[in-house]
């Protein structure tokens, strides 16, 4: 339906604004609620019109209002990302009875998934608040999801944990340094319980496939640019954040469902 369409990317837009907001303040421990949108440079409010999701940007011309500092493009980005997200997981399931319930339950889970891609590229954290909090809320909805049903994903969930756990473990006993970080172990926690052990198959090979190779490339180039930080070893190891892989294969699981195409 056309109307509801265009509802959906509104929704998305705004949320997409939302998560402008939590990305930015959520590492620095600011209440997201209070006070409202203010330039980070010169500190004075933005007005409604000029907050408005994408449009605001294009009106100011990616510039402050204010002091004419330049407004990130990732910005107007974001929102755009969330909206498209948001009507692709509406195609594939309009709303319709309990449906909306099991909608608004993955529309959290893309709106976790894009505060803890950014959160993590820019402070190497995943905030507990993103993975319990969204654990709970994942909890609290499971019963909506028709395809896995409750006891699945509670046991997803605390296998796509308890596997991360032992791993990081296990490598830091044998290599003396950490591989995962705490946050990347709760997150698993967090994708189970939001898309079943299809999800925990998921995030694991394409995050590992898609993070090597990523890793791959930039330590080549930082080699060729000179700057590589090889440690006291040698070794060239590049430092990227793994919450952001993570993630791609969780949102590749649920809009592509691949667990089920390699018989997982
Ligand atoms: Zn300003």
């Amino acid at each position: 339906m056309m109307i509801e369409s265009i509802l959906v990317v509104i929704l998305g837009l705004v949320l997409g604004s939302f998560l402008n907001v939590v990305i930015h303040r959520l590492p620095l421990e600011e209440s997201i609620v209070h006070p409202g949108s203010r330039c980070p440079t010169c500190k004075a409010s933005i007005r409604w019109f000029h907050n408005l999701p994408v449009l605001g940007y294009l009106v100011l011309r990616g510039k402050c209002a204010g002091c004419r500092t330049k407004i990130s493009p990732r910005y107007p980005l974001v929102e755009l990302l969330t909206a498209f997200l948001f009507w692709g997981s509406y195609l594939g399931l309009p709303l319709d009875g309990i449906q909306v319930v099991n909608q608004l339950r993955i529309w959290i889970f893309i709106s976790i998934g894009i505060a803890v891609t950014f959160i993590d590229l820019d402070h190497r954290i995943i905030p507990h608040t993103l993975s319990f909090g969204g654990w709970g809320v994942g909890l609290l909805t499971c019963f909506a999801d028709y395809r896995h049903g409750p006891g699945e994903l509670v046991a997803a969930s605390v296998a796509g944990f308890g596997f991360f756990f032992l791993f990081g473990l296990l490598y830091e006993k044998l290599t003396g340094r950490v591989g995962l970080g705490g946050g990347d172990v709760n997150f698993m926690g967090t994708i189970g319980v939001f898309l079943g052990f299809g999800g925990i198959w998921s995030a694991i090979l394409i995050s590992s496939i898609t993070g090597s190779l990523v890793g791959l490339l930039m330590a080549a180039w930082s080699k060729r640019r000179g700057e590589g930080d090889g440690g006291e070893d040698g070794v060239l190891r590049t430092q990227i954040p793994y919450g952001p892989f993570l993630v791609f294969g969780a949102l590749v699981e649920l809009f592509f469902g691949v667990s089920a195409w390699i018989g997982l």
